[in-house]
């Protein structure tokens, strides 16, 4: 737990984001500025800066977000149609918040 983290703080429930969906290991919540009609953030509770500062015990971490991605994607009735599913890694690669996590976008 980061305090200066924002989604730390989100992911520990000291926010009033509505989850989506949750787990031990994770949440899901809209992103607050959607790229298009189903933007959703998929965000493990642990902190982890980006991609580069994966561990090797984070790997059960990574699975656990693309198994949150396919229900979720049924759920937002794009499983079919499709979607993307993308890490921004720091700031060149368009990451904002510096905490890891993965999108899930859908027009
Ligand atoms: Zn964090």
């Amino acid at each position: 737990m980061h305090d200066d983290c924002l989604f730390c703080k989100i992911s520990a429930g000291r926010t009033d984001t509505e989850f989506l969906f949750e787990t031990e290991t994770l949440v899901v919540f809209r992103d607050i500025n959607p790229a298009a009609r189903i933007h959703l953030l998929i965000v493990p509770k642990k902190h982890i800066r980006s991609i580069n500062d994966l561990a090797d015990d984070d790997r059960s971490i990574l699975a656990d977000l693309i198994f949150a991605a396919k229900p979720m994607a049924g759920e937002m009735g794009v499983a079919g149609s499709g979607y993307r599913l993308f890490f921004n890694v720091e700031r060149g690669g368009g990451q904002v918040i510096f905490h890891l996590h993965m999108h899930l976008v859908a027009r």
